[in-house]
C-alpha cells in the first residue's frame, strides 16, 4: 500500500484529491471545518517535503456551474486551518487551471473550482480525468468520503499515475482502521449495530458475522429481531418483511459462535415524542399503544460488561432515539463503555452515518481510538465492498 511516505515531494506537484464538502450557511461560511483540518497532515507533509499542492474537490451537489456552490466561499477558511495562501482558480481544468499549476512554485498551494461544475466528474469521464491528470506529477487521494465513487478525481484519473500515485495520511487512516477491525483485530472482537432499520444494515451484519465474536443489536432494528422470535414489540418501529431474515441472522450465528447480544429492557413512549410519558419494560412484553426508543437500564448493565470484556470494538448506529434527550441514555451509556475499553487499551472505531454524530455531539470524538470521516464509504467498507477509489491506488 503506497502513502506518502513513499515519497519525497521535494519540486513536485501533488495533484491531491480531498473532500472539503463542508456545511456552509445562508453567508456562505463554512459552519464545521473537520474535513478541512483532517485533510492537514497530507498537505503540511507535501509543503514540508518542499512540493506544492493542487487540491481538487467537489462542493453540494451543483447542476452545472452555480456560484453557491463555487469553492472560493471557502478559501479562507483552508488559508485559516492551513496558516498557508491559498491560490484559487475558477476551473478545474483547461487554459487557465493549466497556467495556475504550471506556475505554482514548491511551498504553494492552489485550490482548483468544484469538480462537480462538469458532469464528466461523477459520470467518470476518462478525458476529465485525463485533463485533470496534466496539472499534477504525483497523484494523492485523501478524500474517504468519495472512496466509494468511481468518480473521475476519485478512481478513473490514478490510471495516468502508474508509478506515482498514492494514499493520503487521512485515507491512509481510515484503511488501517478498518483492516483492525475487520482483519488483524485483537481478540475477542465486537461490533455493536444500531440506527433504525435492519434493511440498512443487513449486509454488514451479514459480512461482520464472519469477523466478530460478539454482535449487540441496538436501536429500532431491535424489534424485527423480538418480534420475529414471538416478542410483543407493541407500535415500536418493525420490518416484518424482514422478519424471517433476522431469524435467520440469529441462525447464522450460532453456526459460526458469535455471541449476539440483543437489549432485554427497553425505555418505552406512549408517543414519538421527548415529552411522552416513559417506563422500563421487559422487551418482549411491549403492549400497544407504547413504543420503544432505548435501551432499558439491564440492557446498558450487559452491554457494558459485554464492551469491557472485548479488545476491539466496532460501533455503527446509536442504541435509542438519540436525538431527544430523554431517549439518548443508552447511546450516551454505551459511548461511556467504549471510552473505558479504549482506555483499558481496546482499539475502538466509530464509523457511518448517525453514530458519528452521536459521539461528537455527546463528546466522546477524542475517547475513542478513531472516528470515520466517511458516511457510505464505511457502510461500504464493513459490508465488504472493495471501494473504487481505494482499488485504483492499490492497482
Ligand atoms: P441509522 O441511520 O440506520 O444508523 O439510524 C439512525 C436513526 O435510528 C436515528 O435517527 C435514531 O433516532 C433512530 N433510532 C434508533 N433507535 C430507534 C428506535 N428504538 N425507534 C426508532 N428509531 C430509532
Amino acid at each position: 500500500m503506497k502513502t506518502l511516505n513513499d515519497y519525497n515531494f521535494e519540486n513536485k506537484k501533488a495533484l491531491i484529491r480531498v473532500d472539503f464538502n463542508v456545511p456552509l450557511n445562508d453567508n456562505f461560511e463554512v459552519t464545521d471545518a473537520t474535513r478541512i483540518v483532517s485533510a492537514k497532515p497530507t498537505i503540511i507533509k507535501i509543503l514540508e517535503d518542499g512540493g506544492s499542492c493542487i487540491l481538487m474537490s467537489h462542493l453540494g451537489r451543483p447542476k452545472g456551474e452555480q456560484e453557491e456552490f463555487s469553492l472560493k466561499h471557502i478559501v479562507s477558511k483552508v488559508e485559516d486551518v492551513l496558516g498557508v495562501n491559498v491560490k484559487f482558480v475558477e476551473n478545474c481544468v483547461g487554459a487557465k487551471a493549466e497556467e495556475a499549476a504550471e506556475n505554482l512554485k514548491p511551498g504553494e498551494l492552489l485550490l482548483l473550482e468544484n469538480l462537480r461544475f462538469h458532469p464528466e466528474e461523477t459520470s467518470g469521464d476518462v478525458n476529465f480525468a485525463k485533463a485533470l491528470a496534466k496539472l499534477g506529477d504525483i497523484y494523492v487521494n485523501d478524500a474517504f468520503g468519495t472512496a466509494h465513487r468511481a468518480h473521475a478525481s476519485t478512481t478513473i484519473i490514478a490510471q495516468f499515475f502508474p508509478e506515482s500515485k498514492c494514499f493520503g495520511h487521512l485515507l491512509a487512516q481510515e484503511i488501517e482502521s478498518i483492516n483492525k477491525v475487520m482483519e488483524t483485530g485483537e481478540k475477542p472482537v465486537l461490533a455493536v449495530l444500531g440506527g433504525a432499520k435492519v434493511s440498512s444494515k443487513i449486509t454488514i451484519i451479514e459480512n461482520i458475522l464472519d469477523k466478530v465474536d460478539h454482535l449487540i443489536i441496538g436501536g429500532g432494528m431491535t424489534f424485527t429481531f423480538i418480534k420475529a422470535q414471538g416478542g410483543q414489540i407493541g407500535d415500536s418501529i418493525c420490518e416484518d418483511d424482514k422478519m424471517a431474515l433476522a431469524l435467520e441472522i440469529l441462525k447464522q450465528a450460532k453456526t459460526k459462535g458469535v455471541q449476539i447480544h440483543l437489549p432485554v429492557d427497553v425505555i418505552a413512549a406512549n408517543d414519538f415524542a421527548n415529552d411522552a410519558d416513559t417506563k422500563v419494560m421487559d422487551v418482549t412484553q411491549i403492549p400497544n399503544g407504547w413504543q420503544g426508543l432505548d435501551a432499558g437500564p439491564q440492557s446498558i448493565k450487559n452491554f457494558h460488561d459485554v464492551v469491557m470484556q472485548c479488545k476491539t470494538i466496532l460501533w455503527n448506529g446509536p442504541l435509542g432515539v438519540f436525538e431527544m434527550e430523554n431517549f439518548a441514555h443508552g447511546t450516551i451509556a454505551l459511548g461511556n463503555a467504549i471510552a473505558e475499553a479504549t482506555k483499558n487499551g481496546a482499539f475502538s472505531l466509530v464509523g457511518g452515518g448517525d453514530s458519528v454524530a452521536a459521539v461528537k455531539q455527546f463528546g466522546f470524538e477524542n475517547q475513542v481510538s478513531y472516528v470515520s470521516t466517511g458516511g457510505g464509504a464505511m457502510l461500504e467498507s464493513l459490508e465488504g465492498k472493495t471501494l473504487p477509489g481505494i482499488a485504483a491506488i492499490l492497482e
